[in-house]
């Protein structure tokens, strides 16, 4: 019902009341009656509206004109509350059932942290207990990693850490934000891929550390006939000489291997040490003069902050980056080398102007024996393993390597530190050229 036509008949009943009343001769009175009437009637009205809306589930009473169109129309809102509601819960209900079959662990926090719902897989993985609900998850979990990595609140990456216990438990941890701050956590356990990690990576070095004996011993061999190159038959000694070459990047090849397993299995994390990036620096131009006197690597320290980490495998990082920029550009060209503090961050930059790398190969580089192309680092010598190994540095050391680079312009690798207090400040120095 309009509230005009309400309106309309309570004017026409103020109207009619009035005409009587002054027919009567006391107008007034009629209407102050009939007013009366209509607000004890209203009071009611509303006195039985107010009475169903403290049970709005049951069905309204039979009220006529607007207030019950109000009524009926509050009843239908809610109805229809009700029933998004219920459909609401029933979805939440099947995801809840699905979540709790996974065999994954999941959990669900709330805004503020507190551990709503998990399932069990994940009160095993992470030594839940049922009366932990309502409770603050981080202390419930109580490892330094994961606090970090909640708090931080990036869940761009996953993260993985070992679950002290009976046994060493590794888990991985992806985090997905949902609603208003509530946050969904998936908790898988991963120790046996860990530990197939494991065994590849001490495959790897077993293989490789028993191939370099003998192999020392026929690069030993070959050497010594060349180096008596007058008695040997011509026909061999060019054969030789590839198989002195072969060899060689054999044991390249060996020792990389090595170092990678050694670097991956974080042995070098347990000496970080303040490494000076300028005297690391200059130890690599003096390895390079001697072994390469004719090319130029000009190095530009603009900062001499220092970065927490293992000297061995950033030299590793920095000098394979260096070799990398000096192999693949031209022997006049020469190699630029920044230390430099840039937007917050300290950057480790190598640019060269040789033969560069096409756009579509840049996202595989990395991976171990990614080559882009295989003569190319067959003429260099490469083993396909220099930039795995410069990743896994900067991992370790909390860096990113950034490639930029253009075929036929040149190329720039970045090591990029953060500054999270690792690097110190030392004595800033203006830019020297070595
Ligand atoms: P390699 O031992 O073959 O050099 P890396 O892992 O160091 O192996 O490099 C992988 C590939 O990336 C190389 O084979 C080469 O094609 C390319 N590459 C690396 N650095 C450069 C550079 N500075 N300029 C052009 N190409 C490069």
């Amino acid at each position: 019902m309009k509230w005009t036509s309400t309106a309309l008949r309570i004017a026409l009943l103020l109207a009619t009341t009035g005409l009587v009343g002054w027919y009567f001769g006391k107008p007034a009175w009629a209407l102050c009656a009939v007013l009366l009437a209509l607000v004890l009637h209203w009071l009611m009205q509303m006195r039985r509206v107010q009475n169903w809306l403290q049970q709005p589930q049951t069905p309204p009473p039979e009220i006529y004109g607007i207030w019950g169109d109000l009524l009926s129309r509050i009843y239908i809102q809610q109805k229809k509350g009700r029933e998004a509601q219920a459909r609401l819960q029933s979805t939440i209900d099947y995801l809840q059932d699905s979540f709790a079959y996974m065999r994954d662990g999941v959990i669900i926090v709330d805004e503020q942290g507190l551990l709503k719902w998990f399932n069990s897989p994940a009160s095993e993985l992470l030594s839940l207990r049922e009366e932990d609900t309502g409770q603050i998850l981080m202390n419930l979990v109580r490892a330094p990693e994961f606090s970090d990595y909640f708090n931080e609140g990036d869940f761009s990456e996953p993260l993985e850490y070992s679950v002290a216990g009976d046994t060493v438990t590794w888990v991985r941890i992806e985090i997905t934000r949902f609603g208003d701050g509530d946050r969904l956590l998936f908790v898988r356990d991963i120790t046996s891929a860990i530990r197939m990690e494991q065994v590849r990576r001490d495959f790897v070095a077993n293989v490789s550390h028993e191939l370099r004996t003998p192999l020392t011993v026929i690069s030993g061999y070959l050497g010594t006939f060349l180096g008596d190159a007058d008695n040997l038959d011509p026909r061999y000694r060019k054969a030789m000489g590839q198989m002195l070459q072969q060899a060689a990047r054999m044991e390249n090849l060996l020792k990389d291997l090595l170092w990678l397993s050694r670097i991956e299995s974080g042995k070098g994390l347990e000496q970080h040490s303040l490494v000076s990036i300028s005297a690391l620096l200059a130890e690599l131009l003096d390895e390079l003069r001697s072994a390469e006197p004719e090319r130029t690597v000009n190095v530009h320290l603009e900062t001499e902050y220092q970065v927490l980490g293992d000297y061995r495998e950033l030299y590793s990082a920095v000098s394979n980056l260096v070799w990398n920029a000096l192999k693949y550009s031209p022997e006049d060209s020469p190699v630029e080398v920044h230390w430099r503090k840039q937007d917050g961050l300290y950057q480790l930059s190598v640019s060269d102007h040789g033969i560069g790398i096409d756009s579509m190969h840049i996202p595989r580089l990395t991976e171990r024996f990614y080559r882009v192309e295989d003569s190319r680092s067959s003429a260099t010598g490469g083993t396909g393993l220099g930039l795995a190994i410069v990743k896994h540095v900067a991992a370790t050391h909390g860096a990113q390597l950034q490639i930029d680079s253009t075929l036929g312009t040149g190329s720039v690798f970045s090591l990029i530190f953060p500054d999270r207090g690792e690097i110190v400040e030392q004595h800033p120095t203006a830019a020297s050229v070595a």
